[in-house]
C-alpha cells in the first residue's frame, strides 16, 4: 500500500461539532467554538490576547499592520521560511531583510541576525521550523538590546516547548497556523497570539474590519463605526466546530506525531549514513515534521528509489533570498545548502507501525 507523504488528520467529534455550531445558528466569527478555542490557548499555553483566523498568513499579515510600518522599515526575516513570513511585511509596506540558518538546523542563526540590523531595523520575526524552537534566550536578548518587536511565526509549533515555556508565548505577537498540513486543522485557518497588551485593543479592531464590533458586542461601547483600518480576518464558526474537535484531543495527536518522530530519530541514527536534526535540551519539539539531511547530488536519487517503494517525500524550501520575487543574493549559505539536502519523510496522524517501519526499511535498502 502507498504511503502519503501527509494525511489530514480526523480525531473524532469534529462532524458532531460542526452539527452543533449549525444548530446555534451562529457559523459567522468569533462564536461559542472560537472562544472554547482560545480560552483553550490561553490557558493550557499562557498566551495572551488570542484572535483565530483564516489563516496563519493573515496572522502574519495583522502583525504587519499592527506594526504601522514606514516606508524605508525594516523586517528581519529567515531566507529559509515560507512565502508567508516574508510577503506578510512586504505587502504592509515594509522592507524583509533576510538572515540565513544555523549551521547544523534550519532555524534562524542568532549571529546572523546580528549582522543584519541596522538603524531601520522594526522588528523580527523568526520561525520554529519543524515545530523546533529557535535559541530564545539569544533572540530576546538582541530585541531588548536594540528595542525590537518580536514575532514568532510559530505556524508549526503548536504545543513545543523551549525551557518548559510554550512557543508562541515569547514574542510581542506569534501567529500559528491550522492548515490541514499542521498537527491540528481547521481546513484552512490560523491564530494572532497578542502577548503585548500594548496591542490588544487594536489588533481586535483590525480583525474585525478596522470597526469597534467587537467591543460593540461586549458592551463596551454604544454604537460600532469605523475607527481604524482592516480587513475580515476571522474565522468561522464552522471552521472553529472543525478545529475544537482536534484542539480537544491535542495531546493525543503530539504524542502520536512524537511517537512517529522519534523512531525515525533513533533508526536513522543507527543507519549512521545520514545527518539528523538538532536536539537540544530543554527544545520540546512536537513531531510536526522529520526531516534528514543527504547529500545533495544523492537526494533526488533517494527520492524516486523511495517513491519506487510507494513512499511518498517531499523536500522544502527554496531559501527566499534567491527567489525570482525578492532576487536579493545569495548572502544565506546555509539557507541554500537546507534548501538543496533536506529530505522530509512521511508523519501523520494515522500513520500505522507498520507503515513507519517501512519507510526506515526501505531507507535503509
Ligand atoms: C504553513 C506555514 C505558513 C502558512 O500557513 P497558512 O495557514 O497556510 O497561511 C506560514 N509560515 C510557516 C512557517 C508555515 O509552515
Amino acid at each position: 500500500m502507498k504511503i502519503p507523504f501527509n494525511k489530514s488528520t480526523v480525531v473524532g467529534n469534529e462532524l458532531e461539532y460542526i452539527k452543533d455550531a449549525i444548530d446555534r445558528s451562529h457559523i459567522s466569527g468569533n462564536g461559542y467554538y472560537s472562544k472554547k478555542c482560545v480560552n483553550f490557548f490561553q490557558e493550557k499555553y499562557g498566551f495572551g490576547k488570542c484572535l483565530l483566523t483564516t489563516s496563519c498568513t493573515d496572522a502574519l499579515e495583522m502583525s504587519a499592520v499592527l506594526l504601522d510600518l514606514k516606508p524605508g522599515d525594516e523586517v528581519i526575516v529567515p531566507a529559509f521560511t515560507f512565502v508567508s513570513t516574508a510577503n506578510a511585511y512586504t505587502l504592509h509596506g515594509g522592507k524583509v531583510v533576510f538572515a540565513d540558518s544555523k549551521d547544523n538546523n534550519p532555524n534562524i542563526c542568532p549571529k546572523s541576525i546580528r549582522s543584519k540590523i541596522t538603524k531601520n531595523t522594526r522588528a523580527i520575526c523568526i520561525v520554529h521550523y519543524a515545530g523546533y524552537a529557535c535559541d530564545m534566550d539569544e533572540i530576546l536578548e538582541i530585541c531588548k538590546e536594540h528595542n525590537l518587536v518580536l514575532i514568532e511565526d510559530a505556524a508549526q509549533a503548536i504545543d513545543s516547548f523551549y525551557k518548559g515555556r510554550a512557543l508562541g508565548s515569547f514574542g510581542d505577537f506569534a501567529t500559528f497556523s491550522f492548515h490541514e498540513t499542521k498537527n491540528i486543522s481547521s481546513g484552512e485557518g490560523g491564530m494572532l497570539v497578542v502577548n503585548n497588551s500594548e496591542f490588544y485593543d487594536r489588533s481586535e479592531i483590525i480583525w474585525e474590519k478596522g470597526t469597534n464590533r467587537a467591543a460593540f458586542k461586549r458592551g463596551d461601547v454604544q454604537k460600532y463605526e469605523c475607527v481604524d483600518v482592516g480587513a475580515s480576518y476571522l474565522l468561522s464558526e464552522l471552521n472553529a466546530a472543525y478545529l475544537w474537535g482536534q484542539v480537544e484531543k491535542l495531546e493525543v495527536v503530539t504524542a502520536k506525531r512524537k511517537e512517529i518522530w522519534d523512531y525515525y530519530y533513533n533508526e536513522v541514527f543507527k543507519l549512521g549514513y545520514f545527518n539528523l536534526p538538532e536536539k537540544e535540551e530543554g527544545k520540546d519539539y512536537n513531531g510536526h515534521l522529520f526531516f534528514l539531511t543527504i547529500d545533495s547530488n544523492k537526494r533526488s536519487e533517494l527520492i524516486s528509489n523511495l517513491a519506487d517503494q510507494d513512499i511518498s517525500t517531499s523536500f522544502h524550501y527554496l531559501s527566499l533570498e534567491s527567489s525570482p520575487y525578492y532576487n536579493a543574493g545569495k548572502s544565506c549559505t546555509n539557507a541554500i545548502r537546507f534548501e538543496k539536502e533536506i529530505l522530509r519523510l512521511p508523519i501523520y496522524y494515522s500513520m500505522r507501525i507498520e507503515d513507519y517501519k517501512k519507510v526506515i526499511d526501505c531507507l535503509s535498502k
